[in-house]
Formats: structure tokens, sequence, C-alpha cells
């Protein structure tokens, strides 16, 4: 078929033909030639106003009717108009499909402008976050959302971990939000109910910390009786002196392993590391590596410490102590006799970090990941007989974690390992005033270390 403005050609040349021939006969070509090019113009102009009006007035009117090549037009027009009407209504139909969709979800979800306002939200976020439809459209969420952990985690762009918070509408509600960049800075915050979760791991917590401190009390009487038999094991008969021992051992292995538990359920049932003050690091250290030349005894490892003098840390001190400790008094027990520990504490642009490097056995890189779990070792037998317990790394990562720090861990096999706790730059302090005697932290050390 001819395209139409070939036909429109031959149309326009048949009427000036006519047109001519009538006006040949008639005496004024000329005339007639005009006044039918002036005609046809004039139905141009005509037509194409019709189509500038219904295109002013958008989609809503009917499209005019007409002959000819603008009937084509028009024609062409009213398909285009018809298959853009389909699309519309398919896609309008996704949209509702998934918007339903997203509605069901049992987690919250609201999507984010780039300046953090809410542009639309399911059913779930109205109960979960206590948002409302829609006089919340438009807010910006940290003004309906406002608990400090969640604005901190929004403002800090980092959302490769989820934030645990309150429901804003319900305080016994516990929820994890996560929020998932897309589009052009676009953000989509996922809020899910974890409170059955949360209710068994205090539970858990709960019950470990209750296990713990019920069995405190027998086993200091044990202890106790058992100490005292030692202590005059001339009356008893030779064949107990061997066992009298043993129980002391396990009685003391037993005792490390329940204080340990109880001072991680202490970490875990809060967050942030409680009476932040400024440590005296260097002392900390002195009177720690003190308790490790001890305990290295007869063993005779050569432990330095270099301490940079002038730095100190925000945070808990007894907290501080007792992962450092686990950390060099670690090093003393997996170091053959005559090792070497290094002992480092220094600061740097990147912030404090104590760096504690032994000549030890080394551990294999396949039990880095784990190590830090409660109860991981990586030779049982060594580890209870050498007094461990298996939850002084778990302790060491809970501390660091409140003191917002990371805990590093370089090893080779037979060459050693360093552990290395890296503090961020808002940790760090100075000195002040006098630095305490390292005698004073000494007298104030806990009993941490292990008999
Ligand atoms: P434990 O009380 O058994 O020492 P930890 O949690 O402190 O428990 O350590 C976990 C395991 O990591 C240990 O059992 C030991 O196998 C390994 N480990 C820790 N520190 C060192 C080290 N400095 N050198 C070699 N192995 C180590």
């Amino acid at each position: 078929m001819q395209p139409s403005w070939v036909r429109e050609l031959w149309y326009a040349a048949a009427v000036a033909a006519v047109l001519l021939l009538i006006g040949w006969i008639g005496g004024h070509p000329a005339l007639f030639v005009l006044l039918g090019v002036a005609a046809y113009l004039g139905w141009h102009l005509f037509n194409l106003a019709r189509l500038q009006r219904w295109l002013q007035g958008r989609e809503k009117a009917q499209l005019p009717v007409a002959p000819g090549v603008w009937g084509d037009v028009f024609d062409e027009l009213h398909r285009m108009q018809a298959r853009n009407r389909k699309r519309k209504q398919k896609l309008a139909r996704i949209l509702i499909r998934f918007q339903e969709a997203a509605s069901a979800l049992p987690d919250a979800t609201v999507v984010l402008s780039t300046t953090g306002e809410i542009e639309w939200f399911n059913d779930a976020a109205q109960h979960l976050l206590g948002l409302r439809w829609p006089d919340d459209a438009g807010r910006r969420i940290v003004n309906l959302v406002r608990h400090p952990e969640f604005i901190n985690y929004l403002g800090a762009g980092d959302y490769s971990k989820t934030v645990e918070l309150p429901s804003p509408c319900a305080a016994d509600v516990r929820l994890t939000a996560l929020i998932v960049p897309y589009g052009e800075q676009n953000r989509l915050l996922v809020a899910r109910d974890v409170t059955r979760l949360h209710r068994l791991e205090q539970m858990r917590r709960d019950f470990v910390a209750n296990v713990s401190h019920e069995l405190r009390t027998p086993l200091t009487v044990v202890n106790g009786f058992l100490e005292s038999l030692n202590e005059d094991a001339s009356e008893c008969p030779p064949q107990w002196t061997r066992s009298l021992q043993l129980m002391k051992q396990q009685t003391t292995r037993m005792k490390n392993i329940v204080n340990d538990l109880l001072m991680l359920s202490r970490l875990e049932t809060d967050q942030r590391a409680s009476a932040q003050n400024d440590v005296a690091v260097p002392d900390l250290l002195e009177a720690i590596v003190t308790e490790a030349r001890a305990l290295s005894g007869e063993r005779a490892h050569s432990i330095h410490l270099d301490a940079d003098p002038t730095l100190w840390l925000r945070g808990n001190e007894d907290e501080l102590r007792s992962a450092f400790s686990n950390l060099i008094f670690n090093a003393v027990q997996y170091t053959p006799a005559r090792g070497e520990i290094h002992v480092r504490w220094y600061g740097d642009a990147q912030g404090a970090h104590l760096a504690v490097r032994d000549t030890g056995e080394g551990i294999a890189a396949h039990h880095l990941p784990r190590l830090t779990e409660r109860f991981y070792r990586v030779d049982t037998g060594r580890s209870r007989q050498s007094g461990g317990t298996g939850l002084g790394l778990a302790i060491v990562k809970h501390v660091l974690n409140r003191h917002g720090a990371q805990l590093r861990i370089h090893s080779e096999l037979g060459k050693g390992s360093t552990f290395t706790c890296d503090f961020p730059v808002s940790s760090k302090t100075q000195r002040q005033g006098e630095a305490r005697s390292a005698e004073r932290v000494y007298r104030d050390i806990n009993p941490v270390f292990r008999a």
C-alpha cells in the first residue's frame, strides 16, 4: 500500500489538474489554481488547528475525524493513544500488585527520599513504627522514629549491619531496622519484629547468668574445703594427695568458667561500656605484664613492654584490664618456655593500638574466624590443661565492641601470633596530671590471674 503522503500528492495533483482544466475552459486558469491552492491550504490549517486543540486538551477529548492524509494521521494517533492507555493500565496493575505485595509483607517497609522524607509505607509500618497514612507522608523519618541509635545509623551511611531499637509505638516490641539503598540515592527502610527472638536471647542470658551465679556459692564452699585439705595434706592418706590436687585444679577451672560466664553476661546486657573514664593504659599494661611474668614462672618467657606513656584511653578500666590480660596471659599460655612476647601500646592517625605478639605455636588460618566464639579452642586438651576456659577471646571481643574497637588476629603455624586491638581516634586521650604509679594499679588489679 502506498504511503498516505504519496496518495495525498496524487489527489492534490488531480485536483490541480481539474481546476486548471475548468479555469482554462472558463478563461482564468491562474485564478482557479490560486483559489484551489488557497482552499487546500485552508483545509490543512483547519486540521492543524484541530490537532493542536486536541493535543492541548491532552487525551481526554475525542480525536477529530477527517478524510485523506489527516484521517490517517488522526487514526494513527488514535491507535497510539489506545496502545498508551493499555500500557498505562498494565503498569498501574503491576504497581498495584507490587503495592499489595509490599503491604502484605509482615516487615515494616518505608520508602524514603534522598533527604530522608517518607514517600510510601506499608501496613506493617503503621503498627510497628506507628506511622499514619497520609499524615506522615512527606515527613522526615527521624522526626517520627527518634531512637538515637537509629538516627546515628541512618546518618552514618554504613548500612551493612542492622540496628536494634524499641518500637516507637510499643516499648515492649523490639525491632531490627535495615536500610537498603536503591536507585539514585533512594533508601528503603525495612524493620522486623524480633521481640520473640529478643526475649529468647534475654532468657538465655538470664539463664546462663543465674546458673553461673547459683554455681558460685557451692563452688566457693567446695574450693574452701579442698584448700584446707590441701594445706593439711600431711594428715590425709598419701593415696589422696593426687586426687585432692586434681579436685582443686578442676574446681579452680570451674570457678574461672563461672567468673568468665558472669563477666560475659554482664558485658552482653549492656551494649555500651559503663563508667567511661580516662584509663592510664601504660600503667595498666605494666601491672598486667608483671602478672604475666609471674605466670610464666619457670618457663622464663622474655616479656617486653613498649608503651607510649602519654597515650591514655577513654573507657572502662575493669573491662579493658580483663581484655588486655586475657590476650597477654594467652600469649604466655600458648608460647613454649623461653619464647618471646612483645606488648606494644601506640597511637597513630587511625587511633590507639595494643599489639600482643608472641613466638608461640601459632594458629592455623581456618581456626581464626571462629576463635572469638565461646568455648572455641584450637587444641581442647591443651587449653583445659593450661586452665583455659575457652571464653577469654569472647570476652575480649565483647569488651572491644563496647569500646568501638576491633580485634585483628594474625597468626602463622609454628611462628607465632599477633593479636591487635584497634581503638578509634575518638577513644584516645592524653595522660592527665601525674600518672598513677604502676604499683597502685597492680594493687587494684582483679583476680583475672589464673591459678
Ligand atoms: P582459652 O581459655 O582456652 O585460652 P580463649 O578464648 O582465650 O580460650 O582462646 C581460644 C583459643 O585460641 C585457645 O584455646 C587457643 O587454642 C587459641 N589461642 C588464643 N591465644 C593464642 C595464642 N596467643 N597463641 C596460640 N593460640 C592461641
